[in-house]
């Protein structure tokens, strides 16, 4: 019998992947994934701890849920709650013992369980005698050798996880403690699911982890030996009907030559790179243990635009770091503008607990987190508009993974990572599909979605860029999901 199944993802793209592969998982079950969480038999909440408040904004969640397993239990019903990824991980007896309706609590590392956890609570649900499942270990056995085959497909742009957990620990990250030890998958297996995902109609790629570039997977065939990033990227780019490898999210540490020099040499290779930064003052950095300073870095980018000149830069900032005075927040200025960013993402210091950061010295006061956020934002956000300003005029190829806001309009991402879109022809702008050889109308523009077409950017804002279409686009291949919180590592 088909059961409804309601996932709701937070945060970054790797919990989009796990999301997905919890799908996978269940489907055997007979669970098939809907769109609402009215009329699911189950409901998953996947959560981030990466965002301010997140455990409050999952307990707020879960109080609307109660009311609806309620509702359903009047109705001689039933209905499964679970809470999954970081914030289970981090705070799963807390969250057994605050909301005492939720059935099932795991973590990001046992997924593969599902199965068995639903068993286990499913056999007393809605039947009075309440059976509760918390499992939030770190298993001996990774959970990607026993979850299965992707039953779907996800779209012209596909998430691939290659690597979990971090032994980096910086002072103000969980995900140390929430994912566990770095891990890398086998650089076979990461193969085999990339021409699975290029059979199904990727034409993208991007290589998830919390810190990708620490990418260390054993060799295919040569026991003992292992391949870093740059080789499984080499290696990629050798499958037919791949257009586009990216990889998200780095550390600057693990920039290694061979990964460096990838940029330069592989084609497939998009030219953007995320590579948090945090802070230009090197005390800040140190306190942070990032294990660079800020001329490293600088010396990272001039490393990378001597491998590929064009490559579009992109960061994270923390504002407020404890300790952080107006002398390091300087510094973190003149890096941003030394190194032009073309998008940047910038946060306040928020203390996670259980985090080394969280008890040090020397908070900063809001208020002044706040102003400091704002001229480095202004900064940020100046660089980044010039930058897509520049781009007006030229040619790209985009890749149209999703429908735009607008009936008829079309999204997607040029090789840097801005997002472009190009309006239906009979908005009146510049980019009639009848000039590009297909017939006028909303639905021939549309049928252009899952293709890489080229286009002319005609106009820049500070968030996009609009395009006109030039033809040379694929035939229409799979509608995607909406994009997901960019930062995997905090
Ligand atoms: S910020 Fe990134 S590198 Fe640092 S501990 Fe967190 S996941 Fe690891």
């Amino acid at each position: 019998m088909t059961k409804k199944l309601f996932i709701k993802t937070y945060g970054c793209q790797m919990n989009v992947y796990d999301s997905a592969r919890m799908a996978d998982v269940l489907a055997p079950l007979g669970f098939r994934p809907v769109d609402a969480p009215e009329g699911a038999d189950f409901i998953i909440l996947n959560t981030c701890h990466i965002r301010e408040k997140a455990a409050e904004k999952v307990y707020s969640e879960l109080g609307r849920l109660h009311q609806l397993k309620k509702n359903r239990e009047r109705n001689g019903d039933s209905l499964l709650i679970a809470v999954a990824g970081c914030v289970a991980q981090a705070e799963g007896t807390e969250i057994m013992r605050r909301a005492p309706f939720v059935d099932i609590v795991f973590g990001p590392q046992t997924y593969h369980r599902l199965p068995e956890m639903v068993a286990r609570a499913a056999r007393a649900n809605g039947k009075g005698s309440r059976r509760r499942v918390l499992d939030t270990e770190f298993p001996v056995e990774p959970k990607f050798d026993f979850l299965p085959q992707a039953a779907a497909p996800q779209g012209p742009s596909a998430y691939l996880s290659v690597q979990e957990g971090c032994d980096k620990f910086c002072t103000f990250c969980v995900v140390p403690y929430t994912r566990g030890p770095e891990y890398s998958r086998p650089a076979a297996d990461v193969l085999d699911e990339a021409r699975r995902m290029v059979a199904s109609g990727a034409l993208e790629i991007v290589l998830l982890g919390q810190n990708v570039n620490a990418y260390h997977g054993a060799a295919p065939g040569r026991p003992g030996g292992e391949w870093g990033l740059g080789r499984l990227i080499r290696e990629l780019a050798e499958i037919g009907g791949l257009r586009r490898i990216r990889y998200t999210t780095s550390h600057p540490k693990d920039m290694d030559a061979d990964l460096i020099g990838a940029h330069g040499e592989v084609e497939k290779l998009m030219p953007y790179l995320h590579l948090p930064v945090q802070s230009g003052s090197d005390k800040v950095l140190a306190a942070m243990n990032r294990r660079y300073g800020g001329d490293d870095y600088r010396r990272i980018a001039d490393r990378l635009r001597e491998a590929r000149e064009d490559i579009a830069l992109a960061t994270d900032f923390i504002v407020g770091f404890p300790g952080e005075t107006d002398a390091d927040f300087e510094a973190t200025l003149r890096l941003a503008d030394d190194i032009g960013f073309t998008q940047a993402y910038a946060f306040k210091f928020s203390p996670r607990p259980g985090t080394p950061a969280a008890l040090m010295e020397g908070q900063v006061e809001d208020s002044m987190k706040a102003s400091r956020l704002k001229i480095l934002q202004d900064l940020l956000a100046a660089r980044q508009l010039a930058y897509n300003v520049a781009s007006v005029g030229a040619m790209m190829e985009v890749l149209f993974d999703r429908p735009g806001k607008r009936p008829g309009q079309l999204a997607g991402r040029s090789p840097y990572m801005q997002a472009v879109h190009v309006d239906p022809p009979h908005s009146g702008g510049d980019d009639a599909p009848a000039r590009a050889g297909r017939a006028d109308g909303p639905d021939a523009i549309t049928g252009v979605i899952g293709s890489i077409a080229r286009v002319r950017i005609v106009e820049a804002h500070g968030n996009s860029l609009k395009g006109a279409l030039q033809g040379g686009a694929g035939p229409a291949r799979i509608a995607a999901q909406a994009g997901p919180d960019q930062r995997i590592c905090a």
